[in-house]
C-alpha cells in the first residue's frame, strides 16, 4: 500500500503508531523530565531531557509537520514562544523584518516592545500591495512575516506572491496560519518557507490547551530553530502536546463545521440593518476574496463587524450575547466574542495599526448555527 497522506489520516495517525511495548492506540503522556540511561551517553530512544525532546511532544511534531506538508515541527509553550524563537533563530541583532500593518496585536507587541531591544527593526507594510513591501525591503531584510487571513481585520495575501517578493530579496517568508489552520490552508506548499502556529486556537480546538508549533520545509533550518528551542526552553509540556495531538484528531471535521456556520452568520450580519460592514473572506465583496478562493479550502471561522453607533453600541453587542461567550482567543468548538480595541489588540491603540473602536469580532463555534444566528440577533437588538 502506498504512504497514507489523505489530510484526515495523517491527522489521526501521522507520528500515533500503537505504543509497541503496550500496544496503546493512543500515544502515552510521558509526563518525566529525564531518561535512564544503559551507560554514560548510552540512550535508550534517543531521549536524555524533556526540554531537548519528550516521546509524547515528538509524537504531537511529527503529526505537525505532516498535517502542515513540511519536513520539521517544534512545539512550543504558546504560540508567541514560537514567534520569538523563529525570529531569533533566523535574525540577527542589526537585522530587519517586513511586517504586516494588521496582525494579532501580541505579534505586534513582540516587534515593537521585545525584539526592537533587541536590535531588529521592523517596517509595518500592508502586506498585500507588493510595491510596498518591495519599498520596504533594505539589504538587512531576513524575514518577511505573514498573517492571512488577519487577526482581526481578516485581511487577505496572497503567500505564493509574497514568497516569490521575499525569495528575489534572499529573504524567508514566515506565515501565521492560525486563523486557516492547515486544514484551510498550507502556506509551505504555496512557497512560504515556515509557519507558525498558536496551536491554542484551532488545532488544539477545545480552549483547554496553549501552545505553538512552528513548522518548515528545510531540514536544517528545522533543526536551527530546535536548538534554539532547546537552548531557551519554552517546550510544549508532555500532556499539553497530549491534548493538542487529541484535538488534531477532528480538526478537518471541526473545520468544516466552523465554516458552515460562519458562511449562515456572515450572510446574516450582511443583511442586518445595524450592521455597517462584515469583514469574512468568503463574502464576494470583500476585497481578498478571489485570493483566498485560491490559496484556501474553505474561509474559516473568525468574522469581525462594526455596528452602527461607535465604541458603545460594539461593546453593547459584546455584554449583550449570551451563547457567543465574552473572551478573548478562538478557534475552539464553543463561540466566542469579543472587542479587539479593548481587549486583543488594546496593546497597538495609538499606533498606525490601532483597530477601529466599532469592530466585534466572532469566533464562530460548531453548535447549532439557529441558535448562534439567535444569540446574534437579540444581541445587536
Ligand atoms: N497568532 C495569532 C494569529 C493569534 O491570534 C495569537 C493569539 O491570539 C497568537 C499568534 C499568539 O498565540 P499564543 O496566545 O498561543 O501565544
Amino acid at each position: 500500500m502506498s504512504q497514507p497522506h489523505g489530510f484526515e489520516t495523517l491527522a489521526i495517525h501521522a507520528g500515533q503508531e500503537p505504543d509497541p511495548v503496550t500496544g496503546a492506540v493512543v500515544p502515552p503522556i510521558h509526563q518525566t523530565s529525564t531518561y535512564k540511561q544503559d551507560g554514560v551517553g548510552k540512550l535508550r530512544g534517543g531521549y536524555e531531557y524533556s526540554r531537548a525532546a519528550n516521546p509524547t511532544r515528538t509524537a504531537l511534531e511529527e503529526c505537525l509537520a505532516a498535517i502542515e506538508a513540511g519536513a520539521h515541527a517544534s512545539a512550543f509553550a504558546s504560540g508567541l514562544a514560537a514567534e520569538d524563537c523563529v525570529i531569533r533563530a533566523v535574525c540577527a541583532p542589526g537585522d530587519h523584518i517586513v511586517v504586516p500593518d494588521d496582525a494579532y496585536g501580541g505579534t505586534l507587541r513582540l516587534f515593537r516592545k521585545v525584539l526592537a531591544r533587541w536590535g531588529l527593526t521592523c517596517t509595518p507594510v500592508p502586506l498585500g500591495d507588493a510595491d510596498a513591501v518591495r519599498a520596504a525591503i533594505r539589504p538587512e531584510t531576513r524575514l518577511i512575516w505573514c498573517e492571512t487571513p488577519t487577526n482581526p481585520m481578516l485581511g487577505i495575501t496572497d503567500i505564493a506572491a509574497l514568497a516569490g517578493i521575499a525569495h528575489e530579496a534572499g529573504a524567508l517568508l514566515a506565515v501565521d496560519n492560525t486563523f486557516a489552520s492547515p486544514y484551510l490552508q498550507q502556506p509551505l506548499m504555496l512557497g512560504a518557507d515556515i509557519v507558525v502556529h498558536s496551536t491554542t486556537k484551532y488545532i488544539g480546538g477545545h480552549s483547554d490547551v496553549v501552545g505553538g508549533a512552528a513548522i518548515v520545509r528545510d531540514q536544517e533550518l528545522g533543526e536551527r530553530i530546535h536548538f534554539h528551542q532547546f537552548a531557551v526552553g519554552a517546550v510544549a509540556g508532555p500532556f499539553d502536546a497530549w491534548l493538542t495531538m487529541r484535538g488534531i484528531k477532528t480538526l478537518g471535521v471541526r473545520m468544516d463545521r466552523h465554516c458552515d456556520n460562519a458562511e449562515r452568520i456572515a450572510d446574516m450580519l450582511t443583511d442586518h440593518p445595524r450592521v455597517t460592514q462584515v469583514l469574512y473572506p468568503g463574502l464576494p465583496g470583500h476585497p481578498g476574496h478571489e485570493i483566498a478562493r485560491k490559496q484556501m479550502r474553505r474561509f474559516g471561522g473568525m468574522i469581525s463587524f462594526r455596528v452602527d453607533g461607535g465604541e458603545q453600541a460594539a461593546l453593547d453587542v459584546c455584554s449583550r450575547s449570551r451563547l457567543f461567550t465574552l473572551a478573548e482567543s478562538l478557534g475552539g468548538v464553543e463561540s466566542l466574542i469579543e472587542h479587539p480595541a479593548r481587549m486583543t489588540h488594546a496593546s497597538v491603540k495609538g499606533t498606525p495599526m490601532e483597530v477601529p473602536a466599532d469592530l466585534v469580532r466572532i469566533s464562530v463555534g460548531i453548535e447549532s448555527a439557529d441558535d448562534l444566528i439567535a444569540d446574534l440577533t437579540q444581541a445587536l437588538s
